[in-house]
């Protein structure tokens, strides 16, 4: 069969593109990720704004100041240009919290149990924050709907944001309503995750020692009950044992931030 011109010029820009878009994570790993940044971005706002419309938004500002106060330290420790980073918190019991790529940030009231303190609720957003750093709503996405899919929706069709199916979209982003039906994140992206919250919290003053006893909480927690956000960030059996040998290479920056008196008052 011979292959038409236009298929082969097709052809030529996708492998062009994926040569493009084949990068390396903040990490250090190879990934592919197809959707331009501003889509994604687009992409991000559009579902937060679905969520603020559509669930209870807490209202006590001790509540959100106290959130805020942890988010905002550790988003001044972000690289490059930022965007308007915003934080929601959502009158939800069931223990939950995310970071949406455009600078979205939301926290349910059930989270700050799991959570105890400052320090822990750090260790969650500044993992949150890890996975809009290194791009893996991106890098889901463009697997679940495969490369040539992408190319085409994404140069030819995709002109609204809106669309992408809502409900791949939020699996994709690793949030949902419904335990059972969320696409975990891979080991690969909870270990990148937490690498770079450890780093993030502990520049901006939070004890990196406090990430494991956040996840041990979880996992007493969870006991005997499933939870969304498990569902969503599966702890691998041997994450606690990893987070606690990094602590201490962690515990350097933690200590530069208290040298410098920026231990965040944020309790
Ligand atoms: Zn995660």
């Amino acid at each position: 069969m011979q292959t038409g011109p236009l298929k082969k010029t097709a052809l030529i820009l996708l492998t062009i593109t994926i040569f493009i878009a084949c990068s390396e994570s903040p990490t250090g790993r190879n990934q592919l990720t197809l959707i331009p940044d501003g889509r994604m971005a687009a992409l991000g706002e559009n579902a937060f704004e679905e969520m603020k419309q559509s669930r209870p938004v807490v209202t006590d500002s001790r509540i959100n100041g106290y959130v805020k106060c942890i988010t905002d330290k550790l988003i001044k420790q972000l690289p490059g240009k930022q965007p308007d980073w915003e934080v929601k918190v959502f009158q939800n019991a069931t223990p939950n919290a995310f970071a949406l790529p455009g600078g979205n940030i939301g926290v349910n009231t059930g989270m700050l149990k799991i959570a105890q303190t400052p320090d822990q609720l750090a260790a969650v957003i500044g993992h949150e924050i890890g996975h809009v750093l290194a791009d893996h709503g991106n890098e889901r996405l463009t697997q679940q709907l495969g490369v040539g899919v992408v190319f085409f929706l994404v140069n030819l069709f995709f002109d609204e944001p809106g669309s992408i199916e809502q409900e791949v979209l939020l699996r994709t982003l690793g949030i949902g309503t419904r335990v059972g039906v969320l696409l975990p994140f891979s080991r690969a992206h909870e270990r990148e995750a937490d690498i770079l919250g450890l780093e993030l919290m502990s520049r901006a003053g939070f004890d990196p020692a406090e990430s494991v006893r956040l996840w041990q909480n979880m996992a007493e927690r969870s006991q005997g009950q499933p939870m969304e956000f498990l569902s969503t960030h599966p702890s691998h059996e041997s994450r606690i044992e990893k987070l606690s040998q990094e602590v201490d290479y962690y515990r350097k920056l933690y200590q530069k931030a208290l040298d410098e008196g920026r231990k965040p008052q944020c309790g």
